[in-house]
């Protein structure tokens, strides 16, 4: 454990493991399979990076986020430690070169994207190169139960037999008892192993709050509970509404969705870490590789899809271990909204089917043609041309996803790219005017490669070399590319698709019982899960998301709003009052420790303590900064 601890100290500069991370350590690093499960923020990576650099070879990490892999390499680089990234959107020649680098020993780290991980190329390098461990991020990707099952990660177990004596280190954030054990299987476990702290999160109150204006119940929470805070809401719309609501109510809000453009996503993130912004109301797209510590509420509008989801994204709070919120807020629309839900998000198979061909013509791809081809992918455009809905189209994508036709990648940054569509002779022979003569002439000498791939070319260098403004070097390629001189696609965010399998004939499309009616089943069942914890009034929130988690020994946390009914009725309700009005009146002449104001109240103390905790927790009264207890400066407000 000394070197792993002195690797540790030397390039992240931490003096110690957390408890999890040490034992996940030691039993990869003794070559055993292993599966760790650690919150979202506990610090999976450095369960693998930290065995990594103290054993031979290469250790390839399989993860389906590229923003957060290619974030990952370059914060490993800055730390001096050689990594790169294969992922859609890189051109054929940058993948060769990166998998030939990695035979050479050139990396420690190699990040894979899932669907490129079973192409044949890689395939084919990494039997040529040593590799100490295989590393699979967001494990519970592999398993049909769970709720983010990609296909392509099945194919994981094909390396794993390419590779029989490289050990895998599973990591996931959630995960239920059966895909804990399906996580195992599908990656051909050698021993069942798995390292799993308690999901118990004490600091952390689970409220459920069914109520008929949601607005007015927001506002009040966050006038209650004052602190930085997450909204999620359903849809793009609604996060523009919910955040112009609270400005309005002189509570800094920004809305956050995928649909933005990256410069205002992060602008927006940028002014939520720093505390500028108090509130940010999304949709889930946000909170992937953020970590804010000091979350004090994470209020959810809308049902999520999972208890699952609901666990990572509630558990975005009190990541500081300072007492936080997480509020479901419900009411009975929400059930029949929950049926369209399910409606949505399985269209007929047939339209599923609409869906394929229309992708396949879009595409321009022949039948049987189109293996291991990557697009571009623009799905606003897709549907327009083919007058397609898109919330349903894209959920069509979705099944064939999982139905293993395709894979959808999210959104990444791509260099402009250049192919020269005429030979080097033919080049010669074209009349172009000077401009297009110099533009061409410094393409050939800068880059190379450009008569047989789309290369990766960078308009500002080209600019600089021809003393252009960067405008007229996009006007000129724009010109050539009109000419047909070359194919030229600007830079630019953009989603990729991939075909996994070629194109099948439309009458050949299987959307058999287990790529759509079991998952469908499954959806239900989540979907019901969800509900469930929402109209339950009386179990304890933490004993019920425990146990969906399989533990099933928990005791009630004591601070959900459960339990705080629970507690309330042991005081009997009018007992309650009485103590909290006259808690109100001894405090309202002056500020109290909390020994002084229990003796001044008429009780026992227990019962006042009780009382005390709950309008506390309810931000009835509050400790300023002598832990006096006062009242809280909010007249009028009701708890939370
Ligand atoms: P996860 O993948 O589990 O969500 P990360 O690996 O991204 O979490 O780590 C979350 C944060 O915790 C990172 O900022 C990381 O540097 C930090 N971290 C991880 N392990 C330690 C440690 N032993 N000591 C201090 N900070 C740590
Ligand atoms: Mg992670």
């Amino acid at each position: 454990m000394q070197k792993h601890l002195d690797i540790l100290r030397q390039y992240w500069g931490y003096t110690q493991f957390r408890s999890l991370q040490g034992d996940i350590i030691r039993s990869i690093a003794a070559g055993k399979d292993t599966l760790g499960l650690m919150p979202t923020g506990g610090g999976k990576s450095l369960t693998f990076q930290v065995p990594a650099m103290s054993m031979e070879g290469l250790c390839v990490v399989v993860t389906p986020l590229i923003a957060l892999m290619k974030d990952q390499v370059e914060n490993l680089k800055k730390r001096g430690i050689a990594a790169a990234a294969i992922y859609s959107g890189m051109s054929y020649n940058a993948i060769m070169m990166t998998l030939d680098n990695a035979v050479f020993g050139a990396y420690k780290f190699l990040y894979v994207s899932p669907e490129r991980l079973a192409s044949a190329i890689f395939m084919e390098k990494i039997v040529q190169t040593v590799v100490c461990m295989i590393a699979v991020d967001e494990s519970h990707c592999i398993s049909q139960w769970g709720y983010d099952f990609r296909p392509s990660y099945l194919r994981i177990a094909d390396i794993r037999e390419l590779l029989p004596d490289v050990p895998v280190l599973a990591l996931t954030a959630t995960a239920t008892p059966e895909v804990v054990e399906d996580i195992q299987k599908q990656l051909l476990f050698k021993k069942p192993n798995v390292f799993q702290k308690s999901f118990h999160r004490s600091n952390l109150a689970y409220v459920v709050r069914t109520v008929e204006n949601k607005d007015e119940n927001l506002l009040k929470i966050l006038n209650n509970v004052p602190g930085t805070s997450v909204v999620y809401v359903r849809n793009r719309k609604k996060t523009k509404e919910v955040a112009d609501f609270l400005n309005q109510n002189g509570i800094p809000a920004e809305n956050f969705h995928a649909g933005l453009k990256n410069d205002t996503k992060d602008a927006k993130q940028k002014r939520w870490m720093s505390g500028e912004t108090r509130v940010i109301v999304s949709t889930n797209a946000f909170g992937m590789g953020i970590d804010k510590a000091e979350v004090r509420t994470v209020v959810h509008m809308d049902l999520p899809d999972s208890l699952e989801a609901y666990f990572q994204e509630a558990g975005r709070a009190g990541r500081d271990e300072q007492k936080a919120y997480a509020v479901l807020l419900y009411n009975n629309s929400d059930a029949t909204k929950m049926n369209k839900r399910v409606a949505d998000t399985f269209p007929g198979k047939e339209m599923v089917v609409k869906v394929y061909e229309a992708l396949g013509n879009y595409l321009q791809l022949g039948v049987g043609s189109g293996l291991d081809a990557v697009y571009s992918f623009d799905i606003g455009d897709f549907c327009r041309k083919f007058r397609l809905p898109i919330l349903i189209s894209y959920n069509c994508l979705k099944i064939l996803q999982q139905a293993g036709y395709l894979e959808l990648t999210d959104e990444q940054d791509s260099s402009s790219r250049v192919l020269f569509t005429v030979g080097k002779e033919d080049l010669y022979k074209l009349r172009q005017n000077a401009e297009q003569e110099k533009l061409i002439h410094i393409l050939l000498r800068s880059y190379t490669g450009l008569f047989t791939d789309l290369a990766a070319v960078d308009e500002e260098t080209i600019a600089k070399r021809l003393q252009w403004t960067r405008d007229m070097v996009y006007e000129q390629l724009v010109g050539l590319s009109k000419e047909r001189i070359i194919q030229y696609i600007p830079r630019k965010k953009t989603p990729y698709l991939t075909f996994i399998r070629e194109r099948e004939a439309t009458e050949k499309v299987v959307l058999g019982k287990e790529a759509y009616d079991d998952r469908r089943e499954r959806y239900m069942s989540r979907v019901k899960n969800v509900l469930d914890y929402a109209q339950e009034e009386n179990i304890c929130r933490c004993q019920m998301l425990l146990s969906y988690f399989g533990e099933k020994e928990s005791k009630p946390c004591g601070v959900c709003d459960a339990c705080l009914k629970k507690k309330e009725t042991q005081v009997t309700n009018d007992d309650f009052e009485t103590i909290r009005l006259s808690i109100l009146e001894v405090l309202s002449d002056e500020s109290l420790p909390v020994n002084k104001l229990v003796r001044k109240l008429n009780t026992k103390e227990p019962k006042a303590i009780q009382v005390i905790r709950f309008m506390i927790d309810n931000g009835q009264i509050e400790e300023n900064e002598l832990m006096h207890l006062k009242i809280k400066q909010k007249p009028g407000e009701q708890s939370i």
